[in-house]
């Protein structure tokens, strides 16, 4: 990564590149010699929700702002197939007649997320998710339904579901920035420092033409992402994950490089190791990257490589069942039988068309033992637990894994069937350490001056929300630690 330090006289740096219809003015040409204070101007990096929220946050406190979006034709990044987000005492669950509080949050989170409430950040999220994201959002005419239940939420129904998806999030928020305030189809390359080491700009390259540029500002904020993509990454940070079948539940954007360039600085991580895992999708037999939910409608057992079940099977969209299998080995299976067959899955049809179970991986075996010698496991296990799990589907209580059965199905007509289910990357938990205001710092607690980070590159915010599990809905945190950086950015003093 290429770090230019400038020098405080050095040359005025190349203007910001001509997009079509920019209305943000260039900074002053600075004369020889002489240096010229910043631009009062703050750049952001990445118009992901985080980014976008960061930019708005930077106009609301008087300065200019120039986001730079190396997609050419999206803004929004991951959030345009979100659709969930968290809230603890809003309109929504006071209309519905459940009462929730950042105190009750704050007394359920240890048991969802393993997180530590004496973290500052996770004390900031809980009392100003509300005042600060929902209601914020709210005035720019975003909605939800809901509330709803999760088990990664914690035990009071706080999901809310926007109303019109994630993609009509990401049109609010961009329909709140000026047209050319968003550099579409412009990466940040590195970061420019002046020779007291202050961030003062961004390298940036055309990704259509080539060009290359640099612009500078008061501030910088970093929003490029997690780097759930780069399943190398992933296992870099999670060597355990080294055999296990690892499948894309993040978005093709999700690489790290906004990572990559605030390490290059010496910027301190926290909680790296906090992957987000899923286990909602099933593994494509052609294509990796293709994460096929509709399978998990079926309330089926599932075995391990020792042919035990191993998970209550009804959190099967949560993360507690992917590090379920991880810890079980890194591989398992749903059992089912001749009922649930309608044909299988063609994972490459919107919505998907059923063809032929043989393509996902399935395997087949007439019996449970003959079902367990295919997958290689322990047929006396399989059989043993198939009849123990549909003895408790028909005394329709619960289980040594799960509190009920009354969704489960029996599974006991052959042929019977095994699928794999794989465990996918979903987003990241850990990131960028930042201070309260969104500052990054270094691995001695001091901060890079100029430079501040925002969203899923800080594991959503703050770099430590969770201990070992994620939550649903973290959008809200992406949203505040966005709003918080940039109010920063644009406000704190510069130093020179
Ligand atoms: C399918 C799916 C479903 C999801 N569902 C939910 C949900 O229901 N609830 C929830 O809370 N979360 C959900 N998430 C996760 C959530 O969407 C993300 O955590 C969140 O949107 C991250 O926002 P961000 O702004 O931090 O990063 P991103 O959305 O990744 O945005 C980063 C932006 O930076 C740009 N960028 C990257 N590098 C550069 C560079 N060098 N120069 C310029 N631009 C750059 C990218 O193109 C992108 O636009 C989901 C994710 C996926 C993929």
């Amino acid at each position: 990564m290429l770090l230019a330090l400038l020098a405080a006289c050095a040359p005025a740096p190349s203007p910001a590149p001509p997009r079509a219809g920019s209305n943000v003015q260039p900074a002053p040409p600075e004369l020889p010699g002489v240096p010229s204070p910043l631009p009062n101007r703050v750049v952001v990096v990445g118009a992901g929700v985080s980014g976008m929220s960061a930019a708005i946050e930077v106009l609301a406190s008087g300065a200019d702002v120039v986001v730079l979006e190396r997609e050419e034709d999206l803004v929004g990044g991951a959030a345009n197939d979100a659709s969930l987000m968290i809230f603890s005492g809003s309109s929504e669950q006071a209309a519905s007649g459940v009462s929730d509080s950042p105190e009750q949050l704050l007394a359920e989170w240890p048991s969802f997320t393993g997180g530590d409430v004496s973290d500052a950040w996770v004390q900031r999220f809980a009392e100003e998710n509300v005042p600060d994201v929902h209601d914020w959002l709210q005035a720019m005419g975003v909605g939800w339904n809901g509330p709803a239940e999760d088990p990664s939420a914690g035990q009071t129904a706080r999901i809310h579901s926007i109303i019109g998806g994630g993609a009509e999030l990401v049109t609010l928020l961009r329909a709140h920035l000026p047209d050319d305030a968003v550099w579409m189809g412009v990466e940040a390359t590195g970061l420019a420092q002046d020779a007291s080491g202050r961030v003062v700009g961004v390298e940036w390259r055309d990704v259509a033409t080539g060009e290359v540029g640099e612009l500078r500002g008061r501030g910088v904020v970093v929003a490029t992402g997690g780097f759930g993509w780069s399943l190398e990454k992933v296992r870099e940070v999670r060597p355990e994950l080294a055999d296990v079948v690892l499948t894309h539940a993040s978005w093709e954007g999700a690489d790290g490089n906004g990572l990559d360039m605030l390490l290059a600085l010496g910027a301190a991580t926290q909680n790296l190791a906090a992957v987000g895992l899923y286990s909602h999708a099933l593994r494509c037999p052609t294509d990796a990257t293709v994460e096929m939910p509709v399978p998990f409608q079926f309330d089926v057992p599932w075995v391990d490589l020792a042919g035990s079940r191993f998970v209550d099977e009804t959190l099967r969209n949560d993360f507690h069942s992917a590090e379920a299998i991880v810890d079980s080995g890194g591989a398992a299976w749903m059992i089912f039988d001749a009922p649930l067959v309608p044909g299988g899955l063609d994972c490459h049809t919107d919505p998907y068309s059923f063809v032929d179970w043989g393509d996902m991986g399935a395997v087949e075996g007439d019996d449970p033992e003959g079902l367990a010698d295919a997958l290689g496991v322990d047929g006396a296990a399989v059989a043993a637990e198939l009849a123990a799990y549909n003895a408790a589907v028909d005394a329709q209580g619960g289980d040594a894994w799960r509190s009920s059965m009354t969704t489960a199905w029996r599974v006991d007509e052959p042929p019977y069937y095994a699928l794999p289910v794989a465990v996918s990357v979903a987003k990241m938990f850990g990131g960028i350490d930042v201070d309260l205001d969104g500052r990054v710092l270094r691995a001695d607690g001091g901060t890079i001056p100029g430079l501040y980070a925002a969203g899923e590159l800080t594991g959503m915010a703050g770099g430590s929300l969770v201990g070992d599990a994620g939550f649903t809905g973290s959008l809200s945190a992406v949203v505040l630690g966005g709003r918080v950086a940039g109010r920063h950015a644009a406000t704190d003093r510069v130093f020179r």
